[in-house]
């Protein structure tokens, strides 16, 4: 976590002063500007602890009209700013690389309106997921969008990172399901594009340009997103496979035979399961399997839904497709079932350090930069761990490696080698954790030098100063 390991200067922005405290002081009033160290530290520290910052102030808006005040006199004093959310991201997007002023969207938590025929919710940006989430049961819906972070992360941070997470097979990415959005730009004018209409051709889609842009073309202050029905019935099921190409099977299978109740689809390898076994003490409910596929089903009758799944299973044990499996489909079972999921990466990170990275590959080639790497690193003695785990479903490939501590040598041999590795193949560097501060070196391998281009002019168009989270999402 030191300075030095960070290959970038800092740009020409100002330093923060004591009347630039004052100011803010005026803005969102003395209790909700933090300034000691020792407050503003985990804002200054990345969940996965591999970044660190030098911010000495975090500022805590309530309204759009103060993220507005804030951003209007940052831009025209050129002070760089880094939008936070929950801090849940994994690519280093959400922490100052230098002294960036953090705005926090913490206490920017009202939900404002929900339309149960519609199913369309609105809030501000700062509502935590599974608040969210948990308004919704209330009312008979759900939140298109579950991740392992739910209990953090807000809807402002998703957004902003185009979250993908476990029911994106079902229910489509957040491009598909915000409806509307209303922004802060750089100079502080706020864009209101809260449409709540499925529909809405009138002109360029500008909440596009928020959705996945980590906070560098806006600050997003309002979110209006499109919520399912609550499904009345959800089954889950753990199964064991003992080679990839079973893995294969089994997802051709599950979308032929469960079709439109396949909400979710995730696969891991033995060796990361075993880690919330060792670190977290989870117990695995089925026989050890080099290979691991979660299905989950949700629908709006139970006897057909079961009917379903019991077919899939039958016809997947009688093909030997299937080792061993687990069936649940009472609410604690299901907890129990995903946690082993969920719970993968904070497992991981108790190893000590976590090297993650988080692709887009086609179903033949998503595994088999997961050997490849092990062999690759196999000289390596601080390595402890290589696996796979992912949204199997979406071809979302989550790759880790861990060792005790941080190491420039283990980093360097898994990079460039698993973005060339890739790119030779047309996957993407990054399906959903976006680029952040960590990944910009890694555009090149997934996006062509004009498209690059297209992607710094729009920067310039909408933040001239370039104040909104410097040094992220584009190449240095
Ligand atoms: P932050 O981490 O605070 O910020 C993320 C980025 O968005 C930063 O660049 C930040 O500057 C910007 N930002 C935040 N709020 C705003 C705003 N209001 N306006 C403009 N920019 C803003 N991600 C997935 O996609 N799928 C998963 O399944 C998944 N699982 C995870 C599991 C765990 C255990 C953890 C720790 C993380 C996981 N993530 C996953 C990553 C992370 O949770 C998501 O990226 C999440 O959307 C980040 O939300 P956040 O509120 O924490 O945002």
């Amino acid at each position: 976590l030191t300075k030095d390991r960070y290959k970038v200067q800092r740009g020409k922005y100002a330093s923060l002063t004591d009347k630039d405290v004052r100011v803010f002081e005026e803005i969102v009033g003395k209790t909700r500007i933090l300034t000691d160290d020792a407050d503003v530290e985990a804002y200054n520290v990345d969940w996965l602890r591999s970044v660190r910052g030098f911010s000495k102030c975090v500022l805590k808006p309530k309204t759009t009209e103060e993220v507005s005040a804030i951003l209007k006199y940052c831009n025209e004093r050129v002070l760089a700013v880094c939008p936070q959310g929950g801090n849940t991201g994994l690519a280093g997007g959400s922490n100052p690389v230098f002294d960036e002023v953090v705005i926090s969207t913490s206490l920017m938590n009202n939900i404002l309106e929900f339309d149960s025929l519609s199913g369309v919710l609105s809030c501000q940006a700062g509502c935590v997921l599974e608040q969210l989430e948990t308004f919704l049961l209330e009312q008979g819906h759900m939140m298109p969008l579950d991740l392992g972070a739910k209990g953090s992360c807000q809807i402002g941070g998703n957004v902003s990172t185009n979250a993908g997470g476990l029911r994106l097979v079902r229910y489509g990415s957040l491009h598909g399901n915000v409806l509307g959005i209303e922004a802060v730009l750089a100079n502080g004018e706020i864009v209101n594009c809260m449409s709540k209409m499925k529909k809405d051709n009138t002109g360029y889609h500008l909440k596009h340009l928020f959705i996945g842009s980590e906070g560098t073309l806006g600050f997003v202050t309002k979110v209006a997103i499109q919520c399912p029905v609550n499904p009345k019935s959800i089954n889950v099921a753990l199964l064991g496979l003992e080679s990839y190409d079973k893995v294969l099977e089994i997802l051709k299978t599950s979308r032929r035979d469960l079709g439109e109740i396949l909400s979710s689809c995730e696969m891991m390898d033995l060796d990361a399961l075993k880690v919330v076994e060792e670190n977290l003490k989870l117990r695995i409910p089925i026989k050890e399997c080099p290979f691991y596929i979660l299905i989950e089903t949700s629908g709006s009758n139970s006897n057909h839904d079961e009917e379903k799944l019991a077919l899939f299973l039958e016809n997947a044990l009688d093909k030997k497709v299937v080792l061993d499996g687990t069936q649940a489909s009472e609410p604690s079972r299901i907890k129990q079932i995903f946690e082993l999921r969920e719970r993968i990466a904070e497992a991981l990170l108790m190893d000590g350090f976590l090297y993650t990275y988080d692709f887009s590959l086609k179903p033949v080639d998503f595994y088999s930069i997961v050997p490849a790497l092990r062999e690759h690193l196999k000289n390596l003695p601080n390595v402890l761990r290589v696996n796979g785990f992912g949204h199997f479903g979406d071809g979302n490939l989550h790759l880790n490696v861990t060792s005790k501590e941080y190491s420039k040598e283990i980093l360097n041999t898994i990079e460039p080698f698993v973005y060339e590795w890739v790119s030779k193949v047309g996957g993407s560097v990054s399906a959903e954790h976006g680029i952040g501060f960590k990944k910009t070196g890694a555009v090149k391998f997934s996006k062509t030098p004009q498209a690059i281009k297209l992607m710094q002019q729009m920067k310039g168009v909408m933040d001239p100063n370039g104040i909104l989270n410097p040094y992220k999402v584009l190449p240095l």
